[in-house]
């Protein structure tokens, strides 16, 4: 169960050594949004983890808006990915979008991240409650905490308890940003649940402009971590370009994020 009356200690997900949650250091998982072919991952995957990401991450089946934008490489990308960890060592994380894709989820991917168009696939959760590998699920477009709660319940009753939840900003009137970040899901979760939760700020902000501060007030806010793309050329990115850091910020702001995390 996610309910902290049910588990008073914070749940530690540990990937591959590396862990979320609790009093672990923030987790940072940081890639582009699509992956573009083995030599762009590679590079990317290299200069993640030199601006200190933990994680790489990169989707390879991509849940795109409009049917015409490009869907993904699919198993290529996720081969990509596998190529990258081997070079790098940095677990990997991507987004599963069908149960057909499960077992090559379970082969290759380190951490199955469930986007927010998913977020009440049921059907999609309860396959990924028998998964054997841990699950970050985003919080849906329009979804409340509670039902994001339900949603990560519908994975753990299936018997898989590894869930890390990640608030990547809502559906509101304002149009200013690409979504809201509601910083205030970090505290709430962590009272409610005790369940690991990180802060997406680049789908919450749409807004490369705007990564920096939401990272630094989501670490300030007791976040155990952050999913951020990173890009080396944003305008000629395969998708989501205009929210994208270079290597060189992104490494300014995790630098930043840490001290952070330090000071409080
Ligand atoms: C993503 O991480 O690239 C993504 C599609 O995120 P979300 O599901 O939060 O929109
Ligand atoms: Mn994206």
């Amino acid at each position: 169960r996610a309910n902290r009356l049910f588990h008073p200690e914070d749940t530690v997900v540990d990937i591959n050594g590396v862990k979320v949650g609790g009093n672990a250091p923030i987790a940072v998982m940081a890639g582009p949004c699509s992956i573009e072919g083995e030599e762009h991952t590679i590079k990317m995957a290299k200069a993640v983890k030199a601006g200190g990401a933990n994680f790489l991450r990169g989707g390879a089946y991509k849940p795109r808006t409009s049917p015409y934008s490009f869907q993904g490489l699919g198993t290529e990308g996720i081969l990509d990915m596998v190529k990258a960890r081997e070079i790098t060592g940095l677990p990997i994380v991507s987004e599963l979008m069908d149960e057909v894709h499960i077992p090559e989820f379970e082969e290759y991917v380190d951490v199955v991240q469930i986007g927010a168009r998913n977020m009440q696939n049921f059907q999609l959760l309860k396959a990924v409650g028998k998964m054997h590998k841990p699950v970050l699920l985003k919080r849906g477009l329009a979804n409340t905490i509670e039902e994001w709660i339900m949603s990560a319940e519908y994975i753990m009753a299936g018997g898989n308890e590894n869930v890390i939840l990640c608030e990547r900003g809502i559906r509101t009137f304002e149009r200013a940003t690409r979504n809201t970040l509601d910083l205030s899901a970090v505290p709430v979760i962590k009272e409610k649940t005790h369940l690991p939760i990180i802060v997406d700020p680049s789908h919450a902000t749409g807004d490369y402009k705007y990564i920096e501060s939401m990272a630094l007030a989501a670490v300030a806010a007791g976040a155990d971590g952050l999913e951020i793309e990173v890009h080396n050329d944003p305008p000629h990115a395969w998708s989501d370009g205009a929210q994208c850091l270079k290597p060189d910020k992104f490494a300014d702001v995790i630098a930043k994020c840490r001290k952070v995390a330090a000071a409080i």
